[in-house]
């Protein structure tokens, strides 16, 4: 399931998407992401699982624009820290 997490306002769309099939819960993005934007929870889309998978924490979520800006000072679409550093790919940002 692609789980989406963000907003749009006038400048744009700010999401950031997570593949709860690929997540393995690794917590590789929580380990490297300079603003702590990631935290590797109890699926809580499928309780019945029993496995972790990593969220957007609920206070950046409507924030992710200037959160983010650590890894995208101007904007560009740059290698992003998160994105590389998941294996499985379950990472993905609209801008
Ligand atoms: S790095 Fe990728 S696979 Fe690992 S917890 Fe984060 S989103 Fe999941
Ligand atoms: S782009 Fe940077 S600040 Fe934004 S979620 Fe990824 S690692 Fe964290």
């Amino acid at each position: 399931m692609l789980t989406n997490y963000g907003y749009k306002d006038g400048s744009g769309e700010y999401f950031i998407t997570i593949d709860t099939e690929k997540c393995t819960g690794c917590q590789k993005c929580v380990a490297i992401c300079p603003a702590q934007l990631f935290e590797v929870v109890a699926d809580p889309f499928d309780p019945l699982a029993e496995r972790e998978i990593a969220v957007v924490r609920e206070e950046h979520r409507k924030k992710l624009k200037y959160s983010c800006v650590p890894c995208k000072p101007s904007g560009e679409r740059l290698p992003l820290p998160c994105v590389q550093a998941c294996q499985p790919q379950a990472i993905s940002h609209s801008w």
